[in-house]
């Protein structure tokens, strides 16, 4: 087996024992982007700093100093996030070049556990889109069948995990953006309750939703890295005072007496028959190891997607006024007078979709159309919200797809927009009421691609849905997350 076959805590051991080193870890991971990353396209860009990380890790270990758990494991971030002299793009032309003078929380995070960076990781721009298609770098293919898309935003995250190109990587998550491409590519992807894990430094897009988290071929993996990056932060303002947790180590593997809930809204038309199947034999599965199924209802979740298109586009018009020829990014080449320069570039900077999301949330924020839209969104987010918190009083987490249908070929969808949002119909709502939620791999399709399993916790309950997950994870002996014949 190669060393990027394995998990991060398998080669965390590996390392503690001396069995490999660190910058064995990194050549081998090196070795297999050099493979296949022709074919996949995961990375914006590599890291010319790892190897120097991974020798710093390999000389701690050589003076027997006490590593964090994941020193020396190869992570891969998204482009969103910013990292201190490596560029930034948010796969947009606006951001092409930028290099940030500084670190996001997250990254401080990773650096101080000896994490390796090995780049960035491809996205929809700006994080808009549920393909990766948006991204004006390049395209990145399903590493399960390269016709297929990855999902996104996250697309280049979710790929390099299942394609062996990083052990783990971090992506962000507004409306479904790590655990749809994660359902997608077949691995483990967990966006953590809003707050726990602090924004500083994650490029807005809608920043009442977006939260980083991480993924994985295992839930332990999650576990891990979530342990490594959650906390407060006081350069985070929505950032809450989260007890610094060993997810990992408190793992539970028995589903027995856990009390799962089945919303009935989420097993409905729109769902692809399989992709139902697949979760109704998940569940089945579970009950058999003793967790106890109850049947509710969250009446609400019909109008989720509307919502959030609403609450996400009005949040993103204002973050993104920020880019405007002026600060940073992109300056259009010709233009006559302030006015046309703030033009000119964000025509030429942003893409459709960007640009779509912008025109939708200036108007739904207008004078004559806030009350229709903006205030008609926020009070549905409450009633959202209240009718997670009623559910909870009766289970411990809520199992649904994560996905309506399994992985769709590129270039199926980027022409109807309306049919790519819904690509989310499953996902949006935890982002609107702020709660944690896991996707793990869950049974194929006829062709062979996979579909995701979603646990929703109530809010900072992140032990109960990994512990979920970990005990489906056994009952299933283990995920086959890694693409083969790539
Ligand atoms: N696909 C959704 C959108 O396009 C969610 C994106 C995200 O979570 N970043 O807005």
């Amino acid at each position: 087996m190669k060393l990027y076959e394995k998990t991060a805590a398998e080669l965390s051991e590996m390392l503690r024992n001396k069995e490999c080193s660190a910058l064995e870890i990194l050549n081998d991971v090196n070795d297999r982007i050099n493979d296949v990353e022709g074919k996949v396209g995961a990375y914006v860009t590599l890291n010319e700093k790892a190897a120097e990380s991974a020798r710093a890790v390999d000389e701690a270990i050589a003076r027997g100093e006490e590593l964090h758990p994941l020193a020396g494991i190869p992570i891969g971030i998204k482009d969103n996030i910013s990292t201190k002299g490596l560029r930034t793009t948010c796969s947009s032309r606006m951001l092409e070049n930028y290099v940030p003078p500084f670190n996001a929380t997250v990254i401080d995070k990773v650096n101080d556990a000896g994490m390796v960076i090995t780049g960035k990781m491809n996205m929809d721009e700006f994080a808009m889109g549920s393909s990766t298609e948006t991204s004006y770098i390049h395209l990145t293919h399903n590493p399960h069948n390269l016709e297929c898309v990855p999902g996104g935003s996250s697309g280049g995250s979710a790929a390099a995990v299942a394609a062996g190109e990083a052990i783990v990587t971090l992506g962000s998550d507004t409306g479904g953006s790590i655990r749809q491409p994660a359902a997608l590519c077949g691995v483990v992807g967990m966006k953590p309750t809003y707050g726990s894990v602090s924004r500083y430094g994650l490029v807005a897009f809608a920043s009442s939703l977006d939260q980083i988290g991480s993924f994985g071929k295992s839930v332990k993996d999650v576990a891990m890295v979530q342990s490594a990056i959650c906390g407060y932060d006081k350069m985070d303002a929505t950032s809450a005072y989260v007890e610094n947790t060993d997810y990992a180590a408190n793992l539970r593997d028995s589903v027995r007496g856990l009390k799962i809930g089945v919303p009935a809204e989420y097993f409905g038309d729109g769902i692809d028959d399989d992709a139902k199947g697949s979760v109704y034999s998940a569940i089945k599965a579970l009950e058999a190891n003793g967790a106890e199924i109850r049947k509710i209802s969250l009446p609400s979740t019909e109008f989720a997607i509307n919502t959030y298109y609403i609450i996400a586009s009005a949040e993103a018009s204002s973050n993104l006024a920020r880019f405007d020829g002026v600060k940073y990014g992109y300056r259009a080449k010709d233009y006559d007078g302030l006015t046309d320069m703030y033009e000119k570039t964000r025509s030429e900077g942003f893409g459709d979709e960007v640009k779509r999301r912008i025109m939708l949330g200036t108007f739904v924020l207008s004078s004559g159309f806030y009350d229709a839209y903006y205030k008609k969104a926020k009070l549905v987010q409450r009633k959202i919200s209240n009718e997670f918190s009623q559910a909870f009083k009766e289970c411990d987490v809520i199992a649904t797809p994560t996905v309506p249908a399994s992985a769709f070929k590129i270039g199926e969808n980027i022409g109807d927009p309306l049919k790519m949002y819904y690509s989310d119909v499953c996902t949006v709502t935890v982002n609107i009421a702020g709660l944690p939620a896991i996707s793990l791999p869950c049974g194929k399709s006829k062709d062979g691609m996979p579909f995701g399993l979603q646990f929703i916790g109530s809010k900072f309950a992140e032990q109960t849905i990994l512990d979920a997950a970990y005990g489906y994870e056994k009952i299933c002996g283990g995920f086959d997350s890694l693409a083969k014949n790539l």
